[in-house]
């Protein structure tokens, strides 16, 4: 029997429980680290409310995705990593060799070893994403900012899809962590009109400190007319679906002008489907355009973009609470919309 530790398993839907499990053991190209911060995800929450695809996810398994920490332990095999190195990982490892690997869409990848586990004092990661997914943490960034590398590497992934252009308007529906995170990414494309839609008003106020030129608060309908007003009645070059229900993905084909494009960026529940004008994509050329993911490169230059602070993530991290509270901080999450994300100190015992 090997020492234990302290980790939230998923056994199932709203069923998580901290337990005692073993920490796990190093093998050749891992490496062990003591998580120093796991940040809540839009993702966990839906997994957490009405369950995921199974060759990502499968209970019971420790919960958790997005996370930094300092390194423990090192494998054999991995002479780039040094016991007492903070840094963060991705929550993935591409194999490198499958179809779309080939085609540097390593997001795509077809045999992709995923990572979960960062509710927990400890995490083991895994060698194909020691390989290509670690980077070290600059000091002087906490491991919580770190953590939400994940995040912004999504956005960022998502982002460069739409080929934005300096001085195009850019709506982005959904006033969550990953709205604020794609307002912040396209003002850095040089589009000084983004407009964010919402519902709650707290977090729209972050959004126009962020840097949001305008803010709706509406229905669907209000949201429309009041997009087009902005708008000059054309519509917005870029639209930027941040929500993940059906209907604001047909909303967001409501908001597009002529050649614009719409990014369809959060995950709806699986067996969901959308109408789509077909007049729309014919004579308005409009780019319909999804987003999953992000490659190695994109988690490198997310990193880079927290550091350098042309990314605010403090603002996102609303609240900090022990893991053996983590129950807490679903209902608290899924039950009001006070807090944008949560971050879980496995250290901490208060
Ligand atoms: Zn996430
Ligand atoms: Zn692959």
């Amino acid at each position: 029997m090997g020492e234990k530790m302290k980790a939230a398993v998923l056994y199932g839907v709203r069923d998580l429980r901290v337990e005692d499990i073993e920490i796990p053991k190093v093998k050749y190209g891992e490496v062990l680290v003591k998580v120093g911060a796991a940040t809540t995800c839009g993702t966990d929450i839906k997994i957490y409310q009405r369950g995921y695809v199974d060759r990502v996810i499968k209970p019971p398994t420790v919960f958790g995705h997005e996370w930094a920490g300092t390194v423990v332990e090192v494998g054999k095999g991995v002479p780039w990593i040094q016991e007492g190195m903070r840094i963060r990982a991705g929550n993935s490892g591409p194999c490198l060799r499958c179809r779309m690997c080939g085609r540097e869409a390593n997001n795509l990848c077809e045999d992709m070893t995923w990572l979960w586990g960062a509710y927990a004092e400890y995490i083991k990661v895994p060698a194909p994403i020691v390989k290509v997914n670690i980077q070290e943490v600059p000091t002087k960034l906490s491991y919580a900012e770190a953590a939400l590398t994940e995040p912004l590497a999504c956005c960022f992934h998502g982002i460069e899809r739409c080929n934005i252009d300096v001085g195009d308007t850019v709506v982005i529906i959904g006033d969550g962590p990953i709205g604020l995170l794609h307002l912040q990414l396209a003002r850095l494309k040089g589009c000084e009109k983004v407009i964010v839609c919402g519902l709650i008003e707290e977090r729209l106020k972050i959004a126009r400190e962020l840097g949001a030129a305008k803010t709706v608060n509406a229905s669907i309908e209000e949201t429309v007319k009041e997009v087009m007003n902005l708008t000059d009645g054309h519509g917005a070059d870029v639209v930027v679906e941040a929500v993940g229900i059906p209907t604001t993905w047909e909303e967001a084909l409501r908001l597009v002008g002529k050649g614009g494009t719409v990014l369809e960026f959060g995950g709806c529940p699986p067996g969901t489907e959308i109408r789509v004008s077909t007049e729309l994509l014919h004579y308005d050329e409009i780019n319909l355009l999804g987003s999953f993911h992000a490659n190695p490169t994109d988690f490198r230059k997310a990193l880079n973009l927290i550091a350098s602070g042309a990314v605010q993530v403090k603002p996102l991290l609303t609240k900090e609470l022990p893991l053996r509270r983590i129950s807490d901080a679903f209902n608290i999450l899924t039950t009001s919309k006070e807090e944008l994300k949560i971050a879980i100190i496995p250290q901490s015992l208060n």
